[in-house]
């Protein structure tokens, strides 16, 4: 993420810290609408690099379905932060939103889609988490780091991807079962977890970053 060119913009300083919700409209599309009027106004910042869209997340229903998973930062040119993105809100999100933003990718990620389709799929087994660049950035996005998967082997998994490290089994299953084959590359991290809300059941946290 790259914040070359960035110049100091007089009128950030002005945002309230907690934009106040008219009734009835929730926060984060108050928040989202006082971004995007920011930045579509005569003081917005832009960074050299667009697309410049400031305001594409306020479309359909977006920012009521992301609501429950993102805690947004006051600083509208930060990444928000969304973990456990499960399967009735990925499908919500594949009926929501746009063929283009649907296609973008990550660091060598699957698509979007894929990942949105492998969690909507696949919704007692799989998980999603990455940000949201809100309408503030000139490249306003949702980005799905990875998924945290669920399959159920005692596996050997090296971080340095040692000669006995057995992640390829992890990787072929999400190929195979989870659609995830039309990433670049495999994931750059391969790890196991707990989960707080699964006790005993093995996850595999599959991470492009
Ligand atoms: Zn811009
Ligand atoms: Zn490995």
């Amino acid at each position: 993420m790259s914040h070359g060119n960035r110049t100091p913009h007089p009128r950030r300083r002005a945002t309230p810290r907690h934009p106040v919700s008219p009734l009835g409209v929730p926060r984060l599309r108050a928040l989202w609408r006082h971004q995007a009027a920011e930045a579509n106004g005569p003081g917005g910042f832009h960074h050299v690099h667009g697309p410049h869209t400031h305001g594409w997340l306020l479309d359909d229903a977006v920012p009521e379905l992301l609501e429950p998973v993102l805690h947004p930062e006051d600083d509208p040119l930060e990444p928000t932060f969304f973990a456990s993105l499960d399967g009735p809100l990925a499908e919500a999100l594949l009926a929501r939103l746009a063929p283009a933003r649907l296609a973008h990718r990550t660091n060598g990620s699957p698509p979007l889609r894929s990942l949105l389709r492998a969690a909507a799929e696949h919704p007692d087994d799989v998980r999603l988490h990455g940000y949201v660049l809100g309408p503030g950035r000139c490249d306003e996005r949702i980005v799905a780091e990875g998924a945290v998967v669920r399959f159920e082997a005692d596996l050997l998994v090296t971080e340095q991807h040692t000669p006995d490290c057995e992640c390829e089994l992890l990787w072929a299953y999400a190929v195979d079962e989870l659609g995830l084959g039309d990433a670049v590359h495999a994931p750059h991290r391969i790890h196991p977890l707990q989960r707080a809300d699964a006790p005993g059941e093995t996850w595999w946290r599959l991470l492009w970053a």
